[in-house]
């Protein structure tokens, strides 16, 4: 039998207190209404991740009012690409990004989403939802616990069943012989860079973050089915060189598959947001900054009451991101291409830049300058 706990409290009702979860929870408190959030986990949270945080979702964190000092990871200029013996490296050309473990991320949400008024309930797991006519949701948790809210957010990551109950997913048309997944490590050793390196082999690729003075995380996206980490890293023989003797300071945590398709982000009274508002692929390593784009949106959508503003900026929000991970999943695939584009790159270190703040949305499209194009397209036949 169901106990109703609530009836009509909060605003808004967040499922999942992951980052995107905190991030909205935060905002929604930011702009005037009550929130409660529940999480089946017992924070603090860790999570696969490649824990590269683009300067745009640096500044993001800045908005909801979370200072991230530098004691709370280690900044990064920009990307490395390394494909065997083809290097490039791209600088940001604005402020830097921050690598930063996802305990110490997750512990600075939930400081400052109890210090912003949220009312936060861990090892709680949601199990349904229903909306009611004339507006309003109602979520049943574990036990029978009913609760009831004007509006229901489900954060509740990659595999959302808030998705799946409000009638939300997509339809994916790719083939399982597509599906991607990440798996991550740490290891105690000083960053030997202040770049996001990324090695790229065959069907895989390996991001190295600097997340500490004293520690690097290594996160391996790959396509097909059951790997493990060791296994994996021997396709990238000059990070193993790199890592050498250093000695694994976390427990292995995988995720997957990574493309998860959706129909709508908002209907009725239940909005998506973060990973549950569908996910392409880590290969961009920006889907934090996305969430927390995504986060501010919706508090403001859901202040004025008008979630249809929500769908419109979710849409405009992930158009780049999404057509980027695109290309780079395609050029992925295509190893001949990969090293030319790399080579190309190398010989266009300002070029690479200017993409770099596109892509951190520092710079807008027409600063890319109309010659991008033909230079790019030069650089590829002399590659
Ligand atoms: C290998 C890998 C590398 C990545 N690298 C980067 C990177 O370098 N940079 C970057 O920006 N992004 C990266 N990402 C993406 C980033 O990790 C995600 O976009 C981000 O974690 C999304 O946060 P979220 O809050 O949406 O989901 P999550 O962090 O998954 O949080 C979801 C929360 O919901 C809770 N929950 C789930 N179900 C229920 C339920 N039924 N009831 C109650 N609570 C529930 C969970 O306990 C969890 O706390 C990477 C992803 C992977 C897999």
């Amino acid at each position: 039998m169901s106990r109703r706990l609530n009836d009509g409290a909060a605003d808004v009702l967040v499922v999942g207190g992951g980052p995107a979860g905190l991030a909205t929870a935060i905002a929604c408190r930011q702009a005037g209404l009550s929130v409660s959030l529940v999480d089946r986990s017992q924070p603090i949270i860790d999570k696969a991740c490649g824990e590269g945080l683009m300067p745009d979702g640096l500044a993001c964190l800045q908005r909801l009012g979370i200072a991230v000092e530098s004691s709370l990871g280690r900044p990064f200029f920009g990307i490395r690409y390394i494909d065997g013996e083809s290097v490039a490296e791209g600088r940001f050309p604005g402020p830097p990004g921050q690598g930063i473990r996802r305990t110490r991320l997750h512990q600075a949400l939930v400081h400052r989403a109890e210090v912003s008024g949220v009312a936060l309930s861990w090892q709680r797991r949601a199990t349904g939802l229903r909306q009611r006519q004339g507006g309003g949701v109602e979520l049943e948790l574990q036990g029978g616990e009913v609760i009831s809210a004007r509006w229901l957010v489900g954060a509740d990551g990659l595999r959302s069943r808030v998705r799946q109950w409000a009638s939300m997913g997509g339809v994916d048309i790719a083939g399982p012989g597509s599906r991607r997944f990440g798996v991550r490590r740490h290891y105690t050793l000083a960053p030997w860079s202040d770049c996001v390196e990324v090695y790229w082999a065959e069907g895989c690729e390996a991001y190295v973050t600097p997340v500490a003075a004293d520690e690097v995380g290594v996160a391996i996206l790959w396509s097909g089915g059951a790997a493990d980490f060791d296994t994996l890293l021997h396709a990238f023989p000059g990070l193993v060189e790199r890592l050498g003797d250093a000695v694994s300071c976390s427990r292995d945590r995988g995720a997957g598959p990574l493309r998860q398709p959706v129909g709508s982000v908002a209907r009725g009274s239940v909005a998506l947001v973060g990973d549950a508002a569908g996910y392409l692929d880590a290969i961009s390593g920006e889907g934090l900054s996305l969430a927390f784009h995504q986060a501010e949106a919706l508090a403001t959508a859901l202040a004025s009451g008008r979630l249809s503003e929500y769908r419109r900026r979710h849409r405009q929000i992930c158009r780049l991101p999404s057509a980027m991970i695109r290309l780079l999943l395609w050029i992925e695939k295509r190893p001949a291409l990969r090293q030319r584009v790399i080579k190309a790159l190398a010989r266009e270190p300002r070029l690479f830049s200017r993409f770099l703040g596109l892509h951190s949305r520092h710079l807008p499209w027409h600063r890319l300058g109309w010659s991008t194009g033909p230079r790019l397209l030069w650089r590829l036949l002399q590659a």
